[in-house]
């Protein structure tokens, strides 16, 4: 079994080895394409076209809407191999978004990523850089609460090579 399993959020295919593939810690490149392939597949998503402007200028993007509550609690992120289009960048969450105790092996980029209900980031280990840009990250809708225990602690372990907050507004809905 999922050495992770307690989280209840493992893949079906593969929870019967050590790790199943989205808990498995040091993945390799064809193991970190099928996590965020199976990653899009298991929480309900669309793709969709947006206009953003940017200091450049506007720019058309395509972004992940998850409608659904995304629980990866515990999830291992590999670095997105390079010819994945999977990015956080403007994704908006509709539903709540479980990222407590995740590890992010590559960089994060929340860039304008869109959390409308309640996100949690407990105990998050972000081993590359944290980026945390843009003015969509909203906070404190009903009882939500954004937590970022691993990020106000500079300089420790969870964040021990660059940090990114810039243009960072955290707005009570
Ligand atoms: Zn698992």
């Amino acid at each position: 079994m999922c050495k992770l399993e307690e989280y209840g959020n493992c893949d079906e295919e593969t929870r019967e080895q050590e790790y199943c593939i989205f808990h498995k810690p040091d993945k390799n490149e064809i193991e970190a394409r099928e996590f965020y392939k199976k990653f899009l597949e298991r929480f309900r998503h669309r793709s969709e076209k947006v206009k953003i402007e940017e200091s450049l200028g506007e720019k058309v993007i395509i972004r992940f809407v998850f409608e659904k509550d995304v629980n990866c609690a515990g999830y291992h992120f590999p670095k997105i191999p390079k010819d994945s289009n999977f990015s956080f960048e403007y994704a908006v969450f509709k539903g709540n978004a479980w990222f407590g105790g995740v590890t992010f092996k590559g960089n994060a980029s929340f860039k304008g990523t869109v959390f409308e209900k309640y996100a949690e980031f407990d105990e998050a280990t972000f081993e590359k850089m944290l980026i945390l840009v843009g003015q969509y990250l909203i906070i404190g809708r009903g009882l939500g609460v954004l937590h970022l225990k691993g990020v106000q602690t500079f300089g420790n372990r969870y964040l021990n090579i660059e940090h990114c907050f810039l243009r960072l507004r955290l707005r009570k809905m």
